[in-house]
């Protein structure tokens, strides 16, 4: 019965979105279950502020049937950009990739009952009940930082984060998701110990974080950031509690100083025979940061993980978040570091440089080969990421600078993909790439196993058209 409606609305459907006679009059059309709504200036505009698709129409669906409906029609209409459907979680994306032009965009945060959390209980060798972690019912428009409420409540966590909560988990996990836990695996909660160094050279600086992602059993969580400017010192300490008193020389035009400041963190209730204080004191002792510029504050495990949401709050005060953010995000091979770090400096100018820009090493080994995320070959199975987060004020930036940066970002990414006579062999995270070859060239060895299964799962091409990999094409299922 609920098969037979279901198939009777997507004729309906289909036939209303596709017939060239009876064209849908308007996005605000009722479809039995299924409404249309109109675009509004959000379903065109995401982070990036960079790309601008207007869709034909917006759902804001109650329950997932309501996509499967949409879906079911869509799969079986004509081939045109009224028959894309882009998911859209929190919009945080960078060159379009939730948005359809022409097409439908659907808005997962209208979904409710976002987030459930399961757990069993079993007994311990000692014969007493102890909690284990089943898992976490996740709808698809839920933030990571409402799964962090919801599972607070029952003392356990996740044990990888954003560094962002306020994302959706299908946004993010569409990409892989990164932080400064991703180097491990571990239970997370109660107290952190933050930790934050300063350096003045690059290698010394890699050293370290390397030696810290060495130390799993002791280090839970480890990133890093240049410092170019008096700017990115003050703005990335707005959620650090400790008082900084470092306000070193950045120099003067032609002999600029670069710094760079590593992050780690040690949870409290890890440690058996020490405190948290110890480990700390024992971790640090072993890294050659520039003495006496070591900080370090207690912070609850929420608020550690909510950090970044202090840098939104500042950045809107200073108009600075809804402003085009051409990013550039690079996967760099340990081998290639130190030239990716000097290609990016020679295209940034660091005075009036504004955002953050991360550099923390990864594990390759630990990212799942079987996802649809790419990571660079690398011979010790070390690669970095790259993170350059600029905001640009369009008071001082306008359409053309933008512009600029983007290109400047191509060249660098494509010098830093070159594979082969001291090519960097790097791949770019969170890209949309400018054509179904340079996807294909993304993907490398994987691309057959990712093409098949969108024959399988999506034939005629109707999601994800913002991130521009399989066009909506009549031959789709050839490509
Ligand atoms: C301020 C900020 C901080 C960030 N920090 C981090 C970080 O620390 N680590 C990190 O890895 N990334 C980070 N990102 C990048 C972020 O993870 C990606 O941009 C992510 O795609 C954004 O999630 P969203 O919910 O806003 O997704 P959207 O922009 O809404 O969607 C992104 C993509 O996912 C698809 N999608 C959305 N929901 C679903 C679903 N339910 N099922 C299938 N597909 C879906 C969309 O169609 C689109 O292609 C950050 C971005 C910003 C702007």
């Amino acid at each position: 019965m609920e098969l037979k409606a279901l198939n009777l609305y997507a004729a309906v459907l289909s036939v209303l979105l596709c017939s060239s006679v009876n064209f849908i009059q308007s996005p605000t059309d009722v479809l039995g279950p299924v409404t249309l709504l109109e675009p509004t200036p959000s379903s065109a505009r995401d982070f990036g502020s960079v790309v601008s698709d207007a869709p034909f129409a917006v759902m804001r669906p109650e329950s997932p049937y309501e996509i499967a409906l949409l879906l079911g029609a869509l799969s079986s209409a004509a081939p045109s950009p009224r028959a894309t459907v882009a998911a859209r979680g929190a919009g945080h994306s960078l060159h379009g990739q939730a948005q359809a032009g022409g097409g439908i965009v659907v808005e997962t945060r209208a979904l409710l009952g976002n987030v459930q959390v399961v757990v069993t209980r079993e007994h311990g060798d000692s014969g007493g009940a102890i909690t284990v972690p089943a898992y976490a019912d996740v709808g698809a428009g839920a933030l990571w930082v409402e799964v962090l409420e919801e599972c607070l409540k029952t003392g356990l966590a996740p044990p990888s984060w954003t560094d962002y909560l306020y994302l959706t988990v299908g946004g993010t996990l569409s990409n892989g998701g990164i932080s400064g836990q991703t180097f491990k695996h571990g239970p997370q909660i109660s107290n952190v110990r933050w930790v934050r160094a300063f350096y003045d050279s690059f290698e010394i600086f890699t050293g370290d974080q390397e030696l810290l992602v060495s130390m799993p059993e002791q280090v839970d969580y480890v990133e890093g950031f240049m410092v170019l400017n008096e700017q990115s010192l003050e703005s990335s300490s707005i959620a650090f509690p400790a008082q900084i008193n470092f306000s070193p020389d950045f120099g003067s035009n032609g002999r600029k100083k670069v710094y760079y400041c590593i992050e780690f963190a040690v949870h409290d209730f890890q440690q058996n025979d020490s405190s948290a204080d110890h480990v700390v004191e024992q971790v640090s002792g072993k890294l050659s940061y520039l003495k006496p510029h070591m900080y370090s504050a207690e912070v609850s495990y929420f608020d550690f993980l909510n950090r970044v949401k202090m840098e939104e709050d500042s950045l809107m005060r200073r108009g600075l978040w809804d402003v085009p953010h051409p990013w550039l995000n690079m996967f760099v091979p340990k081998h290639g570091i130190t030239q990716f770090k000097d290609l990016l400096m020679d295209t940034v100018s660091a005075d009036d440089f504004e955002g953050p820009i991360l550099v923390y090493p990864l594990l390759t080994d630990k990212w799942d080969g079987n996802t649809s995320a790419v990571v660079p070959a690398t011979a010790d199975g070390v690669m970095y990421i790259f993170g350059v987060l600029r905001s640009t004020d369009p008071t001082r930036c306008g359409r053309a600078c933008v512009e600029l940066i983007l290109e400047q970002h191509r060249r660098v990414a494509d010098e830093a993909r070159r594979v082969g006579g001291g090519g960097m062999g790097a791949k770019q995270y969170l890209a949309r790439q400018p054509s179904p070859a340079h996807w294909r060239n993304h993907f490398g060895s994987g691309w057959g196993r990712f093409a098949a299964r969108k024959v399988r799962f999506d034939p005629r091409h109707v999601l994800g058209p913002g991130q521009v990999i399989f066009p909506r094409t009549d031959n789709a299922a050839s490509m």
